[in-house]
């Protein structure tokens, strides 16, 4: 709507007809004090001021309007009888779209500049229409963004909470399980399902370390020993490790990994013994791993384990060191968490090292890893 605002009836009568008989619809004020308070009440796309007035004058009403929020952006076009006004036209008024009309008026004149305002304000008021849905949209992601990272944070408070009530009576009950072990003899019958308790009760442990650990990483407060070690004792265990508990399994060993290396052991152990024991669960029928391990001319360790099982598709080869990511064709016929090569992938971030897979789906895997021998932070504190 148009506002037209001149003391003289007939000039606003014949300013509305013109520009009615143009469709733009108008409203009108005889005076500037009726002005301002219809500014205040209604939605204007452009205020056509008369500059002499009685009472307040056009510039007055102008700068008034300027302290109106509300009114601040409306343009102005202000109707001067005398050349000598134009110098005053934009005096106190801090619009972006302030124009002048002299009298008296040229209609052409004064519908083009009309028509120019007016689909500025349009251009302008849909450019605020789709300024304020996208500020909804922003406000709505930005919630559900909230939302999603309090239910995270939750989660893995739950997690540390949960895995840190379980471990302490599975302690109990793996110390009760030992001692019962110890205490039959060989030949006694029950032997067997202690054995196998036992064997449950480490799977169960190994769960909950790996949920520690996960919420651990979580909190940024995963630590680590590092001293140096050597490799080659280290690769033995956690291979003799997986014989004991898969008999069935041929694990070949080659390359050459008597070397010192400077981490944290146990971090390194675990790492291997994931890798292995996954080789382990993801072959069940070819029961054949190989594993290298050797120290290269580059000054890194280069650790391989390699089986023969159900492989990966290449789609899921880039995010199984992902968090809880496991492949789903395969996930309800193995047991696990999805967390095992995420803290894998942790612990050789945190030795400056790289990993990664290679798989041909129904050939299976081959994860790998290598290690620098002596990191920068080594080199500064064993020289
Ligand atoms: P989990 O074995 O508990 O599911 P991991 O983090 O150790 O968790 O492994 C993530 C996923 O990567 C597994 O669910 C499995 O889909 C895939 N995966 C890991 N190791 C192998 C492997 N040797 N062969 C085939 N798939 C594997």
């Amino acid at each position: 709507m148009i506002l037209i605002v001149d003391d003289k009836p007939e000039n606003i009568f014949s300013l509305k007809t013109i520009l009615e008989l143009h469709s733009f619809p108008t409203d009108t004020a005889l005076s500037g004090e009726e002005a301002l308070k219809k500014v205040l009440r209604n939605s204007y796309a452009l205020i056509i001021l008369d500059v002499q007035m009685p009472g307040m004058d056009g510039f007055e009403v102008a700068e008034a309007m300027s302290g109106y929020s509300k009114a601040r952006d409306i343009p102005i076009l202000f109707l001067s009888a005398a050349n000598t006004d134009k110098k005053w036209i934009t005096k106190g008024y801090s619009s972006g779209g302030t124009d002048y009309i002299t009298k008296p008026i040229d209609t052409d004149i004064l519908l083009l500049k009309v028509k120019t305002f007016y689909r500025l304000y349009e251009q302008n008021r849909e450019l605020n229409r789709i300024h304020a849905s996208l500020r909804s949209e922003i406000e709505f992601r930005k919630k559900i963004e909230e939302e999603l990272q309090e239910a995270v944070r939750k989660r893995d408070e739950f997690i540390s909470i949960a895995s840190h009530e379980l471990k302490t009576p599975l302690t109990t009950i793996k110390a009760y399980a030992q001692l019962l072990d110890r205490s039959i003899g060989t030949e006694d019958p029950t032997k067997l399902y202690v054995d196998r308790t036992l064997v449950q009760v480490r799977k169960l442990d190994n769960l909950i370390v790996d949920l520690l650990d996960l919420s651990k990483i979580e909190s940024g407060k995963l630590k680590f020993n590092k001293k140096l070690f050597s490799f080659g004792a280290t690769l033995t265990n956690a291979i003799e490790m997986i014989r004991q508990t898969n008999p069935d399994y041929r694990i070949t060993r080659t390359g050459e990994a008597d070397v010192e290396l400077y981490g944290d052991e146990m971090r390194i152990e675990q790492v291997i013994v994931n890798y292995l024991t996954n080789a382990v669960k993801y072959s069940p029928e070819k029961k054949e791993i190989d594993i290298e391990a050797s120290a290269r001319v580059d000054g890194r360790l280069f650790v391989q384990v390699r089986d023969y099982g159900i492989g990966i598709g290449k789609d899921h080869q880039a995010n199984v060191f992902s968090k809880f990511y496991r492949v789903e064709e395969s996930a309800t016929q193995f047991q696990g968490l999805g967390i095992g090569l995420y803290i894998c992938a942790e612990i050789i971030r945190r030795h400056d090292g790289e990993y990664g897979v290679q798989s041909e789906p129904g050939q299976g895997a081959a994860f790998y890893f290598s290690v620098p021998l002596r990191s920068e932070e080594s080199l500064q504190k064993v020289g």
